[in-house]
């Protein structure tokens, strides 16, 4: 590639950054950051023979695009710096201060894994959690990276493509699902599933533009409906779009894979769904209202995220209704504010004009707990099972008496409900009510329902057996510290 074409790129970047309101000389530290990279990596090539440096620029090029801070572009612009070129952390440091050699230094850490199979799975994401516990900005620059090199990744060998977007799949994607950043989820889970499935992948491909012109027809009508019922009633808004899954595959794949759906488009409602944003909270509710007075919902598929957000932070009202000129269809109504953290999740803390604003240490309270939990447990094995639990498998909203959300994952039990709230609770616990029921403490929880504790005050220790009943090592772990506690002093 000629040089002229990499200036181009940076240009570009530059360009991008511009729109996100940065002046010229805010760009200097891009600048420096871009020709210590040009000079680090000058004459290496990637495996597909183009220019190194293309990597590090596509890297910096997406977390501008995320509307990301400038020391976060700089980072990514260096990030492959220390791992492979002559230059140092230490020269890092010199030229872009302590703030980048400190990001850069940890992906350095995350780079190298000497393991293989489940041991190098259950490493890498050890070494992830504590990345992100140290500097959740890494992170980001990390999913930056790893698209790059997914996009590239035809140029590999298909031992290691498969490898490297099954690592994407299984670990990447759902890290980026729990801090709320779907647009780089579904890409992530788009790249990898097309090495991983071609053959599903191309399939999809082929068929579904045909399914979503038929839909998007359908919808036309509603929409014009819709947008003439909320100007006759004064609502304003900001967006009516039809939004349709139609670079999702991997999430339709998914659906069409389940029992109930077989494989049969016409019950995926959500294949295509109208999307309102609306600059309030109180507007989104009048909407729902009047949609359901146009069209009859589905009971059960009204979702209010916006009172109980998802633990993620997504927020939206959703509800599926029936219609007679496009069947059964779903509707999502959020603020523009809730729309961003819907596609950037804790990327839009930092983006949009927000740009001293970071996650607070509630969203991110998880990833320490989690951290805290994985000291404890030494085997490779069991921490899988138990991230995989905790983390990776879907979540549930239960209630306290009071009304607070409690976020567990599937299956969990009251014994995980007591000690998730506070550890008071666990210990002492007697018995459990579930909607008001008296309820066995094996019970499986689900979405929605009212947990309430009974505790006997003078109750010294857990019952051993709750081991087997609970279901997060959260529980695990606080139940075995009891026991143990018990047994010292006895
Ligand atoms: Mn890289």
């Amino acid at each position: 590639m000629p040089s002229g074409l990499i200036e181009e790129k940076f240009q570009k970047l530059l360009k991008t950054l511009e729109n996100n309101n940065y002046s010229a000389e805010d760009l200097m530290i891009v600048q420096e950051a871009f020709i210590l990279a040009q000079k680090a990596h000058q004459g290496q090539k990637r495996i597909s023979g183009r220019p190194y440096i293309t990597h590090p620029l596509a890297t910096a090029e997406k977390l501008a695009e995320l509307g990301l801070p400038l020391a976060i572009v700089a980072a990514g612009l260096v990030h492959d710096v220390p791992e492979d070129t002559d230059y140092s952390l230490k020269d890092i440091e010199k030229k872009l201060g302590s703030e980048i050699a400190g990001l850069v230094a940890g992906i350095t850490k995350l780079g190298t894994l000497k393991y293989r199979g489940i041991e190098r799975y259950a490493e890498n994401l050890r070494k992830m959690f504590v990345a992100m516990s140290n500097d959740i900005r890494i992170i980001l620059i990390k999913f930056s990276d790893r698209l790059h090199n997914l996009e590239t990744l035809d140029a590999l060998p298909r031992e290691k493509q498969i490898r490297i977007a099954k690592e994407s799949l299984e670990i990447y994607a759902p890290i980026a699902d729990r801090l709320g950043m779907s647009q780089i989820q579904r890409e992530l889970e788009d790249l990898s599933f097309k090495y991983l499935k071609p053959r599903e992948y191309r399939q999809l491909e082929k068929i579904l533009p045909e399914k979503y012109k038929i839909r998007e027809k359908q919808l036309e009508k509603i929409k014009k409906r819709v947008a003439k019922a909320l100007t006759d009633r004064k609502i304003s808004i900001n967006k009516m779009t039809i939004y349709g899954r139609t670079k999702h595959f991997y999430s339709l794949h998914q659906k069409l894979q389940k029992k109930e759906i077989n494989q049969d488009f016409e019950k995926i409602y959500d294949l295509i769904a109208l999307r309102i944003i609306t600059p309030t909270v109180a507007g989104c509710y009048s909407i729902l209202g009047i949609l359901h007075e146009l069209y009859k919902p589905i009971p059960d598929r009204i979702k209010d995220y916006i009172a109980q957000p998802k633990p993620n932070g997504y927020q939206s009202l959703q509800t599926t209704v029936f219609t007679k000129t496009a069947g059964i269809m779903e509707f999502q109504i959020r603020t523009p504010e809730m729309h961003q953290k819907a596609e950037f999740g804790i990327a839009a803390h930092w983006s949009y004009k927000k740009n001293n604003s970071r996650p607070s240490k509630q969203d991110l309270k998880w990833i320490n707990e989690l951290v805290e939990w994985q000291k404890k447990i030494q085997s490779n094995k069991q921490f899988l099972q138990e991230v995989k639990l905790d983390i990776f498998q879907n979540q549930i909203f239960v209630f306290t008496p009071q009304g607070d959300v409690i976020s567990l994952p599937e299956k969990s039990t009251p014994i995980d409900f007591a000690y998730r709230v506070h550890t008071f609770l666990g210990d002492r616990c007697i018995g459990a009510k579930v909607n008001n029921q008296m309820s066995r403490l094996n019970t499986e929880l689900k979405n929605g329902d009212i947990v309430e504790i009974i505790v006997d005050k003078n109750r010294q220790r857990p019952n051993p057996d709750w081991l087997e009943i609970a279901k997060t090592s959260m529980a695990k772990s606080k139940i075995r510290a009891a026991l143990n506690k018990t047994k010292d002093s006895g």
